[in-house]
């Protein structure tokens, strides 16, 4: 990987770009997602590359709706793979969630590197990979996998950059979705129960944090946390946020 000086005065954008690069060049994150992580920095630069206060407010509904469900699941692409795969291994840790690989542009091959790398990071099981999986009614691409004893079964889905058809066809399922798109506008995070409008590599570790801080609070305080979000204001507001930023 290209070494990226720490002094360089945009380095921490430049570090994460050359990480989904180098997801690139050894096979597992889709050409189409260099694009789509190009997308992603234009809306984070209108933000100021921060964690805004209604992105916070998303986040600990988020990981209330986590800790209320039965049986969440997160489901990993290639750019999450490449951004924050052991973030993503504890947050599944700390709050009993199942992971599972999801790929718009399947192939076994990047399927099974992106398991790897996950396990590499500590994850004891990965879901997605194999022939236990349904198709989900409604989505074209391969994205309609979805393993039975993991996003089939799920009550809750926690969905880094999301295609909008498979966030519909999850709510039509009835599950919660949460999801981490940076695009206000996008039909993911129009459609998700709780959108999240933050960069994926500063929300998994919030929501770590949050998880931790939130473990002993009791039924009606996460409820209360829930039921308090209110997404189309939330949406409204990062939109004028970004409006302002240009
Ligand atoms: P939709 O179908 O939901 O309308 P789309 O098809 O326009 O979305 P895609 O190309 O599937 O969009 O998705 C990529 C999305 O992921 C983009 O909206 C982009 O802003 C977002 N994204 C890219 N990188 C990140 C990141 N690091 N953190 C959060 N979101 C990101």
């Amino acid at each position: 990987m290209m070494k990226i000086p720490a002094s360089h005065p945009r380095y921490k954008s430049l570090l994460y770009r050359h990480r989904v690069v180098d997801g690139f060049r050894k096979g597992f994150v889709a050409d189409a997602g260099l694009i789509a992580h190009g997308r992603g920095e234009a809306f984070d630069y209108l933000i100021g590359e921060k964690s805004v206060k209604e992105a916070i407010i998303a986040q600990r509904a988020a990981v209330a709706a986590i800790h209320l469900s039965k049986n969440p699941v997160i489901s990993v692409n290639g750019n999450t793979a490449a951004l924050v795969p052991g973030e993503v291994v504890s947050l599944a840790e700390v709050c009993k969630a199942g992971i599972e690989v999801n790929l718009f542009y399947r192939t076994v091959k990047r399927e099974n590197l992106i398991a790897d790398i996950l396990k590499k990071h500590g994850a004891s099981e990965v879901l997605g990979i194999g022939d236990h999986m349904k198709m989900i009614q409604g989505i074209e691409s391969e994205r309609a996998r979805a393993d039975l004893k993991g996003i089939w079964s799920a009550d809750l889905v926690l969905v880094p950059l999301e295609d909008g058809d498979r966030t519909e066809a999850l709510r039509k399922m009835d599950k919660c979705v949460i999801s981490i798109d940076l695009n206000p506008l996008s039909r993911t995070s129009q459609h998700a129960t709780i959108p999240i409008v933050d960069n994926v590599v500063r929300v998994i570790p919030n929501m770590i944090e949050f998880a931790r801080e939130m473990s002993n609070w009791g039924k009606d305080r996460l409820e209360e946390t829930v039921y308090g979000f209110d997404k189309e204001n939330n949406l409204e507001t990062m939109i004028s946020l970004m409006r302002e930023g240009l």
